[in-house]
């Protein structure tokens, strides 16, 4: 099928087309740098951004795939969760296309996006699928017999996201904002084991599948806060790759603790963080010392994009699942285990 999937959650405005897994145009506009300078993400700054960019970048995406509107077997978009202003600015611009070019609209969860985006790098998904979730809102293990049905959370982070954490900590570095990238970088001049930051939650009593990053964030603030105290220079590179492989560490062991206790063969990763080199290569390391097959998605694809939202939405019409109504809501906290949306309206009685 040939989809095209919009995606306005947070602060990028973006469009993809695939058909099937095939990925034929991913147009991203992003209002990041118009929310540096506030060290966070503004949410009317990030909405009237989306509604200057949603048409630019629909008509980008369709000249990028070099399809035809009229084509297209559905058009998909990001119900939820995310920004409430922002999340229907795209919602409110897919029922306009979709009732203009009379095609099925579906409303999908943004977090299953995260993870059906693998589909367009390694094809079909195994099912069930086991997912770390690791982005800007959200750090979740998830089971996912059916990602277009199904899909169960096994634990999640009990305060700040990995993302999150990535930005807080980069804050306290200076970094500027997102700080997920910046911590990155400056990790790879830095020993990851000059300071031994905590692990949260994997004391034995501790739940398996939970993640806790707040008391880490705190243990780097500080102990950055001491040393500059003490009128020493904070050596960024080396708390960065330390406050780094406390978090990649804690994701990599438990998401494959959750494959061997589940008997599942693989593992796949999504969401913002998942763009993280170190997470890369360690969760490479520990899944071929566990013999698990590791499915990570190459970066552009990692951060929020359309095509991951054309993704799930082709996957929809693959398997004939039902379109939303025209009343589709805009979710700003959808669930991660309601993966499409139905709309409000009940079909009329005959
Ligand atoms: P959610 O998906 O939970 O709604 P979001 O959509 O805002 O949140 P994403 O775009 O999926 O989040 O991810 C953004 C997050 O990923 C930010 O916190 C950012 O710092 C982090 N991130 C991006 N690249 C990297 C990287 N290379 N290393 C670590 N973190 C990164
Ligand atoms: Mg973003
Ligand atoms: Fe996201």
């Amino acid at each position: 099928p040939l989809v095209l999937g919009i995606e306005t959650s947070c602060d990028e405005t973006g469009v993809g087309i695939v058909r099937g897994h095939t990925l034929l145009a991913d147009a991203v506009a992003s209002s990041v740098d118009d929310h540096a300078r506030y060290g966070g993400v503004v949410p009317e700054i990030a909405s009237r951004a989306h509604l200057e960019a949603m048409v630019p970048t629909i008509q980008r995406a369709l000249k990028e795939a070099g399809v035809a509107a009229s084509d297209l077997d559905g058009i998909a978009v990001t119900a939820g969760p995310g920004l409430a202003g922002a999340l229907l600015v795209g919602v409110s611009a897919a029922k306009a296309y979709a009732y203009a070019l009379g095609k099925p609209l579906y409303g999908v969860n943004h977090l299953a996006s995260h993870i059906c985006v693998d589909q367009l790098e390694h094809g079909a998904l195994p099912e069930p699928t086991m997912a770390l979730l690791v982005s800007g809102g959200h750090s979740s293990l998830l089971l996912a017999p059916d990602i277009t049905s199904d899909v169960r959370p096994l634990g999640s982070t009990i305060d700040d996201a990995a993302g999150e954490a990535f930005d807080k900590v980069a804050r306290v570095l200076g970094l500027g904002f997102p700080g997920g990238p910046a911590i990155d970088r400056h990790a790879r001049d830095g020993d990851p084991k000059a300071i031994r930051f905590p692990r949260g939650l994997t004391g034995p009593r501790d739940a398996p599948y939970d993640f806790s990053f707040s008391g880490l964030k705190t243990a780097v603030a500080r102990w950055v806060e001491a040393q500059r105290r003490d009128g020493v220079d904070v050596p960024v590179a080396d708390v960065a790759a330390s406050f780094q492989e406390a978090v990649v560490d804690v994701l990599t062991r438990k998401a494959i603790r959750a494959c061997k206790e589940n008997g599942v063969d693989h593992l796949m990763i999504g969401g913002g963080v998942a763009a993280n080199s170190r997470l890369r290569s360690l969760a490479l390391e520990r899944c071929e010392d566990a013999g698990i097959v590791l499915r990570v998605p190459r970066r552009e694809l990692c951060t929020d994009n359309g095509a991951m939202v054309a993704a799930l939405g082709a996957e929809m019409v693959a398997r004939n699942r039902p379109s939303s109504t025209w009343d589709l809501p805009a979710d700003s906290s959808l669930p991660v285990t309601e993966v499409s949306v139905p709309g409000h309206s009940h079909p009329d009685p005959e």
